[in-house]
């Protein structure tokens, strides 16, 4: 039986006094038990929020350097130094690191290994554009990057990472895939872990993330693949994210 996880991702939003309201309306929801929830704050504010939070609820960081131990790596922040400060958790291959920022599947790779050996769960991001849909290649553009992991890695380190499918698409504009999309995406990755590994596919969280709210949470997060959600825009409501939570619960 798979724990589902609900994941805010806060992005680049917040200043110490937002986040401060924010933590307080996230200490005031009543959370389902059965849920796993997490966030992702931007770097200066993790330990405003690991402090202000409790146990409750898990904090992870949206980036990690590709070296697991602090060294002369100007600007980075070192997996070890975010498992020393608290988080449990870590973003990598989110779309707007692939494709603003411009990080490469080697990078990604690194990140995702280091993260693993500082004890850090990763949630690796994969999705398509929207031109990659409409030409019929999403399941041949997700599946290679979630290939690219495999080849390098060993499919073992999914049985501790999580994956989010997240199309491009849907983030941030308002459309989501629909119930059935999403599951059809999320069925095509099981597939590709069991042909590997039966065990760590039956095991791996799959969150659907894109445009989620609590108006559409319980649809998506009821399609027997989908484990749960990563969150953009609407986890910056603590109560919206609190009715999203408890749709995974139900
Ligand atoms: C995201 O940034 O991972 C995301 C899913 O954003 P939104 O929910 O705002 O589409």
């Amino acid at each position: 039986m798979r724990r589902p996880i609900v994941a805010g991702n806060w992005k680049m939003h917040g200043t110490r006094d937002s986040v401060a309201k924010l933590i307080k309306g996230l200490r005031d929801l009543a959370l389902p038990s059965g849920v796993e929830v997490a966030v992702f704050p931007p770097s200066l504010y993790i330990n405003q929020v690991i402090e202000g939070v409790g146990k409750v609820i898990a904090v992870g960081a949206q980036n990690s350097a590709i070296e697991p131990e602090q060294g002369a790596l100007t600007g980075e922040i070192a997996p070890s130094q975010l498992a020393d400060a608290g988080c449990k958790l870590v973003l990598v291959g989110h779309s707007e690191r692939r494709q603003i920022i411009g990080e490469s599947e080697a990078v990604l790779i690194r990140k995702f290994a280091a993260a693993q050996a500082c004890g850090l769960t990763p949630v690796l991001c994969i999705g398509e554009t929207l031109e990659e849909r409409e030409a019929q290649k999403t399941l041949e553009i997700v599946g290679r990057q979630l290939d690219s992991i495999i080849d390098a890695l060993g499919i073992e380190v999914f049985a501790n990472a999580v994956i989010a499918y997240e199309p491009v698409w849907a983030i941030g504009t308002g459309l989501t895939a629909t119930p059935q999309q999403a599951q059809d995406v999320h069925e095509a990755i099981r597939k590709q872990l069991a042909a590997k590994n039966a065990e760590v596919a039956q095991n791996t969280r799959l969150l659907y993330g894109g445009s989620v709210k609590a108006a559409n949470a319980a649809e998506l997060f009821g399609m027997p693949d989908i484990d749960g959600g990563l969150i953009g825009g609407a986890s910056l409501n603590a109560d919206e994210f609190g009715a999203i939570c408890r749709a995974a619960g139900n």
